[in-house]
């Protein structure tokens, strides 16, 4: 049969079948979790199993399943895992995984058109600015994650500062003295934000930080009235809700009041920070943010939505259309038919085709309740104070940076100069070991041991583990 070149199978019973058993595979994968090391290194056999040539024939789907599970299930970092403390990584749920397949199954591209996986989106931007409390105007776009949604913000607030010509003109002329604001612990992509929107990383403030690692207000207010006395054109100041290292968060109605004053886009990035809108005991803590001109956050961080779903919301949707809107011959909008019901998700941001990241947001939203999952995010808070009055009760810790919300930076105390790499190599003795996986940061020129609890699994007993395994590996490094 030359003619029938299609790639669906000819014995659907088999294949479901199979596809039942991978489901459940990954059922067993969520449910039996705590019994996995947290993450292992992968061995080079396994590594030499990803170095075969192109594939001219095919290979049955058991196999490469089995292939699956053997090589590649061992050796991801394991953030699902409730022991996986490191960087920032949300564990994803059971619910956000089917959302994921049946939006596979669909294969909707969400770049536009009439069709509803495109009113999904709209609807989880239309609860993103109830949440926030943004006007009816706002826009929403879900995007890679914050890198990308912190970018689309300066865009927006560079189209505003400079106008449309902007875009047809560039920065050469129009962009000469623009500079922004973000404090030293920002998270490094809003340098990238201003490199890759050509306002170049040198245009970015970095404001010195206030005893609690916050951006310091005062030192905001002088860089703004220096760079106006020198002919310089101030147009935007990104405040963190929830730094990377210590999850601090800037004064955000004082950085408002600042950016208002002056003219200057209000950006927040809230990459995990954000949702702690979600809870109603953490969410004072966040004042002032509903007054953003934008928000970048993440739902695949504290919101447990797998991986990837980043989401840019922005006060003024008619500028951002604007920013990105564009009219090519092959994307017409018409008054009926499938080119209707713009605008589009693609006016709206760099991307044309999009996947139906919405869908999994829509269902972990619906299915576990805006309630449940803002006690699994002050639930993380909890612990995290768990953990530090743990670190405070043990001699050879010490605690390093106040406990904001969710991020505990510590260090284990040993004599000399040699406590940073003792630190370091404890860290990687710990992962090594698959016990729990913490990550480093440098604070104040020390190095710590940073443990950021996102995912909603972790409960106090995997941070016993966590504190158990840094005792023994010091003991073991210390005394042989
Ligand atoms: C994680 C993080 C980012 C980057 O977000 P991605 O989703 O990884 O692109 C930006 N800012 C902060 C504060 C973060 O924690």
């Amino acid at each position: 049969m030359a003619d029938r070149t299609t790639l669906d199978p000819d014995d659907w019973p088999a294949l479901r079948a199979q596809g039942h058993r991978m489901l459940d595979d990954m059922f067993d994968y969520l449910e039996h979790l705590r019994e996995r090391p947290v993450w292992q290194p992968s061995p080079p056999a396994t590594r030499a199993t990803f170095e075969t040539p192109l594939p001219r024939s095919g290979t049955d789907l058991a196999t490469l399943h089995d292939t699956f599970m053997r090589d590649v299930v061992p050796y991801a970092v394991g953030n699902a895992h409730p022991c996986f403390f490191g960087w920032v990584h949300g564990g994803g749920t059971p619910v956000g995984m089917l959302a994921e397949m049946l939006a596979a199954g669909l294969n909707a591209n969400v770049g536009g058109r009439d069709q509803i996986p495109v009113h999904v989106e709209r609807q989880v931007a239309r609860w993103m600015a109830e949440l926030f409390g943004f006007p009816a105007g706002a826009s929403g776009l879900f995007v890679t994650g914050t890198s990308m949604a912190n970018m689309i913000a300066v865009l927006v607030a560079r189209h505003r500062a400079l106008g449309l010509a902007v875009r047809d003109a560039g920065l050469a002329e129009l962009g000469r003295g623009l500079v922004a604001y973000t404090s030293a612990a920002a998270h490094d992509c809003i340098a990238q934000a201003m490199d890759l929107t050509g306002i170049g990383r040198a245009a970015l403030r970095l404001v010195p930080l206030d005893e609690d690692y916050r951006i310091d207000t005062a030192a905001l207010e002088n860089a703004i009235a220096a760079d106006i006395a020198a002919g310089l054109k101030p147009f935007f100041v990104a405040a963190t809700a929830g730094t990377v290292d210590t999850a601090a968060i800037d004064p955000l109605g004082a950085v408002a009041d600042i950016a208002h004053r002056h003219g200057l886009w209000f950006h927040v990035d809230g990459a995990f920070g954000a949702m702690a809108m979600l809870s109603a005991e953490l969410a004072p803590l966040l004042d002032g943010i509903g007054r953003a001109d934008s928000i970048a956050f993440d739902f695949h961080k504290w919101a447990q939505v797998p991986y990837d779903a980043g989401f840019v919301l922005v006060r003024d949707g008619e500028l951002h259309r604007q920013t990105f809107a564009a009219n090519p011959r092959y994307l017409k909008r018409e008054p009926r038919g499938m080119a209707g019901g713009s605008p589009w998700p693609c006016d709206f941001g760099p991307d044309l085709s999009r996947s139906f990241r919405a869908l999994k947001a829509w269902f972990t939203l619906q299915a576990y309740g805006t309630d449940r999952m803002g006690a699994a995010i002050a639930g993380t808070c909890a612990l995290a104070r768990y953990c530090a009055e743990q670190v405070a009760a043990r001699p050879h810790f010490e605690l390093l940076a106040p406990v904001a919300l969710n991020i505990v930076c510590f260090r284990y105390l040993v004599a000399g100069d040699g406590i940073d790499d003792f630190n370091a190599a404890l860290v990687a003795d710990l992962q090594e070991a698959g016990i729990a996986a913490p990550s480093l940061t440098t604070l104040r020129g020390k190095v710590a041991i940073r443990v950021a609890i996102v995912n909603h699994r972790s409960e106090r007993r995997d941070i016993d583990a966590l504190l158990a395994g840094l005792e023994a590996l010091a003991a073991a490094r210390l005394h042989g």
